[in-house]
C-alpha cells in the first residue's frame, strides 16, 4: 500500500504505482494455452491506484484468454496497453509523452507480423479526454474507459481486422461482471473489489467523472472469489472501492457485516481494505478492526487537510475537530493501530494560516506515514473552476515542509519499534538485502507486518506465505530488518 517517507507520490486515496507489471508477470506465470511462436503478445503498462492495478490483472486475464501472451517491453508487443490515471495531472504528461514516443515505434520491432503494434489507452484518461486523445496520438488505435475494460478483447480483435479510431467510453456505471479472472500478480495477497466509482464529489477529484458513481458488487460474489483466492493459495485479500465505508450489498448489506463474513473465511490469514472516508468511518468500524482477527491493524484515513474553510472548499463534509475525534476514539478503540494520511497543499485560496492549521494537525496526530501531493486542477471538478493561485514554488514549499516534518515522526515511531516481536507475512525473497548481512550472503525475506510495515528477515523460500514472529533488530530506509523468533 503506503510507502513510507515517499515523497509526493500519492494522490487522494490511492496508492500512486507506475510498474513494469508484465514482468511480475512473467514470474507467475503458468501457460495454460498454445504457446507456438506465433502467439500475439501483449504488454500493459499501469498508471495509478491499486484500482487499476487489479484492472490490469483483469485485462491480463482477458487477453491470455485470447490466446495472448503477457511480455515485459514495447518492443516485443503486438498490443500495447496504457492503463492510465487521471487524479494527478503530472501522472496525465507522462502517459502523453510516453505514448508520444511509441509513435516511433518502427514497423517490424513487433514480435509477430512486422505490422506497427495496436496502442489501446484504457482509464480515466480515456474517459476524460475521449476523442481528443486520436487528435493529440493519431497513432493510438483505441480508448477504453474504466467502466469498459471487458470490451478490450472486442476492440482488439476489431483493429486487427483493420478498423482503428474505436472508442468504448460510454457507459456510467461499470457491469458487475462475475467473469472468472484468477489471474492475479500476486500469490499470496490479492486485491478484491468490492465497490466500483464514487459519489463523494470532493471538489477538486475527477474520480466520480471518470469512474461513474458508486456500485457495490454482491457479497456473495465477493466471498466466493476470496474462497477461490484463498483455494489457490492467497493468505491476504485487499478490499478495494474507493470508499469501503459506503459499501451496500444489493440485499442491504454493510461494509462491517461483509468484514465479519470474510473473517470467517477458513485459510484466509489477513484482511485489509482501503480506502476509508473520515465522514464514514467510525466506532463501529474501529471496533470490527479490533474484535475481528483477520483484519489487520491498519487504517488509511485521508485527511488532505487540517483547516475547516479548506475541508468546506474541497466539499469534504468534516471538519478537523471531527478527525481529531475519530483518531482519538481509535487509538482509544486500539492502540497500537497504524494511520496513514494523504495530504493535498496548495489547494485554492490556501493561506499560510490555513496550511500551518495542516502542519499542526500532522504534529498532533502523528501519522505513521502520509502522502502529500501538490494540488494541480483536474477536468470536470468543482475546484478547477476557481483560479489555481498558489504559486508552483510555494507548494513546492509547503509539501517539502510536511514531508520534512512527517519523516522525522516516522522516524522516532520506527526506532521506537526497534526490540518489539511483530507477526509478519512472507511474501517474496527480499532483492536488497540488509547492509549488515554477512558473507557468503544468505537468502532474506521480504514480509509485510499487521501494520503494513515492511520487514526483512533471514530464512528461505519456504517461509514465503507463512506468517512468523519477527523480532526488529533495527531500520534501514523505512524497512525494518528482523529475526525470525
Ligand atoms: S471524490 Fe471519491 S474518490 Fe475522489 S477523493 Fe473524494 S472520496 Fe475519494
Amino acid at each position: 500500500m503506503r510507502r513510507k517517507g515517499s515523497k509526493d507520490k500519492v494522490v487522494s486515496n490511492s496508492k500512486m504505482v507506475e510498474n513494469s507489471f508484465a514482468e511480475k508477470q512473467l514470474n507467475n506465470f503458468q501457460p495454460e494455452f498454445d504457446m507456438t511462436p506465433k502467439s500475439p503478445k501483449v504488454y500493459i503498462r499501469t498508471f495509478g491506484c491499486q484500482m487499476n492495478e487489479r484492472d490490469s490483472e483483469i485485462i491480463y486475464s482477458m487477453m491470455i484468454q485470447e490466446g495472448y501472451t503477457p511480455v515485459s517491453s514495447y518492443e516485443e508487443a503486438d498490443l500495447i496497453i496504457f492503463n492510465t490515471c487521471s487524479v494527478r495531472k503530472h501522472a496525465e504528461d507522462r502517459v502523453w509523452g510516453k505514448l508520444k514516443e511509441l509513435k516511433n515505434l518502427k514497423h517490424g520491432e513487433s514480435a509477430c507480423s512486422g505490422a506497427p503494434p495496436m496502442i489501446g489507452l484504457v482509464g480515466c484518461m480515456a474517459k476524460a479526454h475521449g476523442k481528443e486523445v486520436f487528435k493529440k496520438l493519431p497513432h493510438v488505435s483505441f480508448i477504453c474507459g474504466p467502466s469498459n475494460i471487458y470490451d478490450i478483447p472486442g476492440l482488439a480483435k476489431k483493429v486487427k481486422s483493420g478498423k482503428s479510431h474505436l472508442m468504448s467510453i460510454s457507459k456510467e456505471k461499470r457491469p458487475l461482471s462475475e467473469k472468472r479472472d484468477e489471474y492475479r500478480e500476486e500469490k499470496i495477497r490479492a486485491w478484491v473489489n468490492i465497490s466500483y466509482g464514487c459519489n463523494n464529489f470532493c471538489s477538486y477529484c475527477i474520480v466520480p467523472f471518470v469512474r461513474g458513481r458508486e456500485i457495490s458488487r454482491r457479497s456473495e460474489n465477493i466471498i466466493d472469489e476470496i474462497k477461490r483466492l484463498v483455494d489457490n493459495g492467497a493468505k491476504e485479500v485487499t478490499l478495494l472501492g474507493q470508499n469501503v465505508n459506503s459499501y451496500k450489498s444489493p440485499t442491504g448489506k454493510s461494509f462491517i457485516r461483509l468484514l465479519e463474513e470474510v473473517n470467517r473465511i477458513d485459510g484466509l490469514r489477513r484482511i485489509r481494505f482501503m480506502t476509508s472516508h473520515p465522514k464514514d468511518a467510525g466506532l463501529e468500524l474501529f471496533k470490527a478492526i479490533a474484535g475481528l482477527d483477520k483484519v489487520c491493524e491498519h487504517l488509511h484515513l485521508p485527511l488532505q487537510s487540517g483547516s475547516d474553510r479548506i475541508l468546506r472548499l474541497m466539499n469534504r463534509n468534516y471538519t478537523s475537530s471531527h478527525y481529531l475525534k475519530l483518531i482519538d476514539n481509535l487509538r482509544k478503540t486500539i492502540p497500537d493501530c497504524a494511520v496513514t494520511t494523504d495530504i493535498i497543499v496548495g489547494f485554492p485560496s490556501e493561506t499560510e494560516g490555513d496550511f500551518e492549521d495542516t502542519r499542526m494537525l500532522m504534529e498532533k496526530i502523528r501519522f505513521d506515514s502520509a502522502f502529500i501531493f501538490k494540488y494541480s486542477p483536474r477536468p470536470f471538478a468543482k475546484a478547477s473552476n476557481t483560479e489555481d493561485d498558489i504559486l508552483l514554488e510555494e507548494k513546492k514549499e509547503r509539501n517539502q515542509v510536511l514531508l520534512g516534518c512527517q519523516d522525522k515522526i516516522t522516524r522516532k515511531k520506527n526506532e521506537d519499534l526497534i526490540g518489539n516481536v511483530e507477526e509478519v507475512l512472507g511474501i517474496s525473497i527480499a532483492k536488497r538485502k540488509p547492509s549488515s548481512s554477512e558473507y557468503p550472503p544468505a537468502t532474506y525475506i521480504k514480509g509485510r507486518s499487521r501494520k503494513n510495515s515492511l520487514v526483512v528477515y533471514k530464512g528461505s523460500m519456504g517461509l514465503i506465505g507463512r506468517i512468523l514472529n519477527v523480532k526488529i533488530r533495527g531500520v534501514e530506509e523505512n524497512t525494518f530488518i528482523g529475526e525470525a523468533v
